[in-house]
């Protein structure tokens, strides 16, 4: 298109002000305002852009002119809502980062709610009516939780200053787990050096790479083993007098299969405490509760770890933990209160509202009210309830193009937590007469609320474990309406 004609095209449009003048607009205008102004220029301004890069010609500025009352309304309505917004869940991953990770329990909803309307004792000691500790809201639910691990923790050689406060197993919340990682390798290992297994020098995604988290804390990286086999007498080898720490990070997001060597935790455990160097343990899932009851082995637990001798465990709060996004450090009270006294604690902690969030959902653990917490229920539905929801909505779906079958499957766990365990499910499967799977699952995620699916192998599949059940009327009703 040549600049002449596009010129023409620009005098078409009609000036922000005219717009803004023109009769149908003016109800507009006068209830919202600047707001209504705003959303006129903007929609000028989208098609001046247009025409400018070839992409609107003369039929296109036509049609774009005559509804253009209907462009700055709907440019209206989309500023003025949020843009982050509830979605259904229906791709079968429950940690999903993408879509938030864990919902939260509804007990952690009201918690927040109440607390965060008004004041709150977030810092203030009721008893004393002087400053207290935002961690105290916690760190008794956590003390609870892990109870059974005091004793246990602990590893100081006799004589070692860390003897006396070894029994005791301590919490701190930050605000998430990669800021638990920074902040426990600098607060143990700032100047020193951190031996890692090659194995588990792990990106978990999101640009969290541990080395890079290493630099960052001014810990130095002392990588030992191979990626597919580390002993524990490379870590042995390995220490020296600048040794401050062995980490074990849990490779989350894939496995190493084949010809592959890793050290127990239990020789590593003994291999720290010969050398009365602690061992830390960066988890990432860390799982309060047993899941070995929904059929899920070989993922060790918070409780598993601190019983066997780790010093310092960190995890997230919103994995399988089911909680607000959070990074948890529980460990030996000792170098926990080396971090909490680390100038960063105070740039890395987490406000009223996530301790509400994180309060009420341990507390759910606390009552071993498990169904509570909406993750763990969805791990612990079993794949005939599923069935017997995929049977139902599948009749109700049914419209003359739409095919819907119910097929075995697996859901996955997600966030990174037991890379390869799957949960049997049953999924609904689609095809639509006119639409690809790719086209049905556009217009899944354009209505309202969005529905997020999965694609195999040309069908569309909803997997029901992650879907609340009071969202399957609206699955079905979406997908009867479309044609
Ligand atoms: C998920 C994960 C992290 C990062 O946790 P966030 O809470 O997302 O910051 C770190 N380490 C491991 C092993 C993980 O699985």
């Amino acid at each position: 298109m040549t600049t002449n004609s596009k010129s023409d095209l620009f005098r078409r449009l009609p000036s922000v002000d005219e717009l803004l003048r023109q009769p149908d607009l003016r109800p507009l205008v006068e209830s919202e305002g600047q707001a209504a102004t705003d959303a006129a220029r903007a929609v000028v301004a989208r098609l001046r852009e247009e025409i400018t890069a070839g992409t609107l010609g003369e039929r296109g500025v036509e049609i774009a002119v005559s509804g253009i009352k209907e462009a700055v309304e709907r440019q209206l309505r989309q500023a003025l809502s949020h843009s982050l917004r509830p979605v259904i869940n229906a791709t079968g991953v429950i940690l999903h980062t993408n879509l938030g990770r864990a919902p939260l329990a509804a007990s952690a909803l009201e918690h927040i709610a109440e607390t965060a309307a008004s004041y709150s004792n977030l810092e203030f000691d009721l008893n004393s009516g002087e400053r207290g500790k935002r961690d105290v809201h916690v760190e008794r639910l956590f003390q609870k939780l892990l109870a059974d691990a005091t004793n246990h923790v602990g590893t100081a050689a006799p004589g070692h200053p860390a003897e006396q406060s070894s029994a005791a197993v301590s919490t701190i919340v930050v605000n998430n787990n990669a800021a638990a990682v920074l902040l426990s390798l600098n607060s143990l290992a700032e100047g020193g050096e951190v031996i890692v297994s090659r194995g588990e020098l792990v990106e978990i995604g999101g640009s969290f790479r541990i080395p890079d988290v290493m630099s960052k804390s001014n810990a130095l990286l002392r990588e030992v083993g191979t990626t597919n086999r580390t002993r524990v007498a490379d870590y042995e080898r390995a220490i020296n007098d600048r040794t401050r720490l062995l980490l074990r990070v849990h490779r989350s997001n894939f496995e190493i299969t084949g010809f592959t060597e890793q050290p127990a935790l239990e020789e590593l455990i003994s291999l720290a405490r010969k050398r009365n160097i602690p061992l830390m343990e960066d988890q990432g899932s860390g799982a309060l509760f047993d899941m070995q009851s929904v059929g899920i082995t070989g993922e060790p637990g918070v409780l598993d770890s601190l019983r066997a001798g780790v010093d310092v465990v960190t995890y997230s709060g919103d994995k399988l933990l089911g909680g607000p996004q959070a990074g948890l450090i529980s460990g030996r009270a000792d170098l926990v209160s080396r971090m909490r006294s680390n100038s960063l604690f105070r740039a890395l902690r987490v406000d009223k509202l996530t301790y509400a969030a994180l309060e009420a959902t341990l507390l759910a653990y606390v009552k071993r009210d498990h169904d509570a917490v909406p993750t763990l229920r969805m791990m612990r539905l079993s794949k005939n309830e599923i069935a017997q929801r995929a049977g139902k909505l599948a009749t109700q779906m049914r419209s003359p193009r739409l095919k819907v079958d119910v097929i075995d499957g697996e859901s996955v766990v997600g966030g990174g937590a037991a890379p390869s365990a799957v949960l049997p499910t049953q999924l609904i499967a689609l095809t639509h007469q006119k639409f690809s799977a790719d086209e049905l699952c556009r217009q899944l995620r354009a209505s309202d609320p969005p529905i997020i699916a999965r694609v195999e192998e040309g069908c569309v599949l909803l997997d029901l474990r992650t879907v609340f059940c009071e969202q399957d009327a609206i699955l079905a009703a979406t997908l009867a309406s479309l044609n």
